[in-house]
């Protein structure tokens, strides 16, 4: 049987907007895809083997979290870049997508340094980006759609080669102005997307399941799943994103 060792970094920190829901999706569909799940939850300090880990998950957290945690990151940096080069799976979500690149300045002014995993830095802007967003994803055949929310001041720019996850078509994604959503590298991805975004996203959470996988040479053996309430969600927030009231409210802030 297939087996994942999932590592969630530091819940009690970084949990924004739902992303515990990630969690618990990516626990669902492995169950409904015969794939043994081994889950670690690790707070700041606490010792961890990335040697014995698929995926790292990590959540959004506000600055002060965020500042927390890259304490305790920036000792583990070493590891975690030898743990990306040989293909150990990260999915990061907002604060943490942040912390995955070279650094976050604050709206604080305060610049918090990042692991350096992936090529881009992050500024805090004047006015926070928040909404409901879509965006298209072609990196993988099919097209998709990947539907969030986002709620942040950062303003994430990728350095020339770096892939983004998406091209926005409603929201504001990595920075509100290049139609960027998210990062890819190897096998980390980066998002702005909370919501909680792999319920509703479900190609996603398999592609996340596929690519810790794929680490130790295992393969991904997806079975035959009816995603059509995941399906609902996704589509209902499509519908709330295009809707009148959202486009007015998302203008105000
Ligand atoms: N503190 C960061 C920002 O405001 C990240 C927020 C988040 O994770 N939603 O940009």
């Amino acid at each position: 049987m297939a087996k994942i060792r999932i590592c969630h970094l530091y819940p009690a920190h970084l949990n924004l907007y739902g992303d515990r829901g990630n969690m618990l999706a990516l626990c669902r569909r492995a169950q409904w895809h015969n794939i043994d799940l081994e889950v670690t939850p690790i707070e700041p300090g606490e010792s961890i083997n990335f040697a014995q880990c698929d995926l790292l998950f990590m959540g959004g957290g506000q600055d002060s979290d965020q500042k927390l945690v890259a304490a305790d990151l920036k000792k583990r940096q070493a590891e975690l870049h030898k743990a990306v080069e040989e293909g150990m799976a990260i999915f990061a979500v907002c604060g943490s997508y942040q912390l995955l690149g070279h650094y976050y300045t604050a709206s604080s002014g305060e610049k918090i340094s990042g692991l350096e995993i992936v090529d881009l830095y992050t500024e805090a802007g004047p006015k926070r980006l928040i909404g409901n967003a879509v965006v298209k994803c072609s990196l993988w055949d099919p097209p998709r759609t990947l539907v969030g929310f986002e709620n942040h001041a950062g303003k994430t720019y990728l350095g020339p080669s770096l892939q983004p996850l998406g091209e926005v078509l409603i929201g504001y994604g990595n920075n509100g102005t290049d139609k960027k959503e998210g990062a890819v590298y190897k096998n980390v991805i980066g998002t702005y997307l909370h919501g909680s975004l792999l319920p509703k996203n479900p190609w996603l959470t398999d592609k996340i399941l596929e690519k810790a996988l794929s680490y130790r040479n295992q393969v991904f053996k997806p079975a035959r799943l009816d995603d059509s309430i995941e399906q609902i969600a996704h589509d209902s927030v499509i519908k709330l994103a295009t809707s009148k009231r959202h486009k007015k409210l998302s203008s105000r802030v």
